[in-house]
């Protein structure tokens, strides 16, 4: 990193300038500085968060019996083994990074506190310019560098998606959101309505099932539950036979890949037969009579969601065993002592959790300028789910949405790499994804496929995005088997890419 004296006039700023600046230190931030640092020990980088702390989702949630809904042989990194059960707590999570972090000597790249709030690019200076304000301190710092790598997630981690419902002010009880959890909130022997129907409220109820008087999980509509060991049975066979960390992380990331595919074949060529057969397989373990249909049965296909994993079948034992129960109706009203249903069931409470998710961030909320220009999103196009048309020198992570999210950090990290060498290579300072001249009047389409995934924070936030388009590489792909072998293996010369 190198340090100068603020040139522009008026302000006392020092800016430090780094070969590649990336933006957020959870599971996306820490594995583009592992690929950083591997591949160019002597590229200067850094990377700025705003919260105080590592992990990024795994540091903001806080909730009751917090954990992954994918198995960490495939959310955990592709070169570090995960030693634990396949489904792990946040603690959990947040101890593998500090593993990755410190085995590699990563601790002293990373800011916390740091605010990226506007990124600038000049064509004539080849580089970014970024403002960052110190959320302690409210200082403001500028950076500038050659590439900027956004790993900054999908979701403001300061603001929660919270509807509001009539009567909600006169609700004597306490509403909690799961994003924003108070440590001290005491649940023993409380009466708890979670609202929501995703893996955080499945998670959620058997969690606080434990303590609490009764928990009612209250749905506007099912979401398709499937009960998974917590531990994988393989893995424990080859831990047992001592095979080493490495093969077994591999073998069994095989495996969960192996299964995902098969899901998501099932998934398009028999969406019945796959509804079926999730259908069928929570049957046992639901109390006789329990209303299936009625509760865990959508209307959407299998996978046009995220399908929520229950290890163990945890939501379904808390069920069983009375300490939970499902409600599938749409609020009426909160009233002085819970919520009233638009069928008119009194649901009391003590508690109100509105695990209602959250709302889609374009880039963290920086704003982009290109020489001197405003950078309007919605007027661009992804090149391939990992820059921008018209955006230099910039890359950004987004992951699966149903399969695990560091599949797909991986190897957009192995790409930015490769693209970082080829650019040296070429001795080229800079890169922009532009459209080609057979692409003009190419159709603009919607950034998501509602058919495909239609999420309530996809759908709530797709005025905001970037556009995808009708064919390659204006596209971004939703599945692994579709980019496993075919990211690692483009063409960086493909006339989408120019470079000077
Ligand atoms: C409760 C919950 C459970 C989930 N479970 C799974 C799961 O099991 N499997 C799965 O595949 N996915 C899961 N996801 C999706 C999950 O968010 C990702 O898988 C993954 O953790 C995202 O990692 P990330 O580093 O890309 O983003 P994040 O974890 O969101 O981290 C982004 C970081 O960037 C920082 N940042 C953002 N904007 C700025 C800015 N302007 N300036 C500075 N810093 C900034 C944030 O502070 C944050 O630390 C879950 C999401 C949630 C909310």
């Amino acid at each position: 990193m190198t340090l100068t004296a603020d040139a522009a006039p008026g302000t006392a700023e020092e800016t430090q300038h780094v070969d590649v600046l990336v933006v957020g230190a959870g599971i996306s931030g820490i594995g583009a500085a592992y690929h950083l640092k591997e591949q160019f020990p002597g590229k200067s980088f850094v990377i700025l968060d705003a919260l105080d702390a590592r992990g990024g989702t795994w540091w903001t949630h806080r909730y009751p019996g917090v954990r992954s809904d994918s198995d960490l042989f495939t959310f955990g990194y592709g070169f570090k083994p995960w030693r634990g059960a396949s489904i792990a707590a946040s603690e959990e999570i947040l101890a593998y990074l500090d593993e990755v972090i410190e085995d590699n000597d990563l601790g002293d790249r990373i800011r916390y506190r740091h605010r990226v709030s506007a990124a600038s690019w000049s064509s004539e200076e080849k580089r970014w310019t970024v403002h960052v304000t110190r959320e302690d301190t409210g200082e403001s710092l500028r950076f500038t560098t050659d590439f900027l790598w956004m790993c900054q997630g999908y979701y403001d981690h300061g603001r929660p998606h919270q509807p509001q419902w009539e009567g909600m002010d006169r609700f004597r009880g306490q509403v909690v959101h799961p994003q924003q959890w108070p440590v001290d909130l005491d649940y023993a022997g409380k009466r708890v309505v979670v609202i929501g129907s995703g893996a955080t409220a499945a998670t959620l109820v058997p969690a606080m099932a434990q303590e609490a008087a009764h928990v009612t999980m209250l749905q506007r509509s099912p979401t398709f539950f499937f009960a998974r060991p917590r531990t994988h049975e393989l893995a424990n066979t080859l831990r047992a036979l001592d095979v080493p960390d490495e093969w077994t992380h591999e073998i069994l990331r095989r495996a969960y890949i192996a299964e995902g595919d098969e899901i998501t074949w099932m998934s398009k060529e028999a969406p019945e037969e796959l509804r079926a057969f999730i259908i069928e397989s929570m049957r046992p373990l639901l109390p006789e009579g329990f209303d299936i249909d009625k509760h865990f049965n959508p209307t959407y296909r299998p996978w046009q969601q995220r399908l929520a994993l229950l290890p163990d079948g945890d939501l379904f034992t808390a069920i069983r065993e009375g300490q939970a129960s499902v409600v599938t109706d749409t609020i009426d009203t909160f009233t002085e002592t819970g919520i009233r249903t638009s069928s008119g069931e009194e649901l009391k409470a003590d508690i109100v959790v509105t695990a209602t998710g959250f709302d889609l961030s374009l880039f963290g909320g920086v704003a982009f300028t290109v020489d001197g220009e405003p950078v309007d999103f919605t007027q661009r196009v992804t090149w391939r789910g990992m820059m921008i048309s018209g955006v230099p020198n910039m890359a950004y992570v987004f992951g699966y949405f149903r399969a695990s999210w560091t599949l797909r950090a991986d190897l957009v990290s192995e790409f930015v790499c490769r693209l970082l060498a080829h650019m040296e290579k070429r001795g080229a300072t800079t890169v922009v994804p532009t459209l080609r001249p057979e692409d003009a009047g190419m159709e603009l389409r919607p950034w998501g496929d509602p058919e495909n995934f239609n999420s309530g924070y996809v759908m709530r936030t797709m005025h905001l995005m970037f556009k995808q388009g009708d064919r390659e590489p204006w596209v971004h792909l939703l599945e692994y088997a579709e980019e496993r072998d075919s990211l690692p293996a483009l063409d960086l010369d493909d006339s989408s890419l120019v470079y000077s």
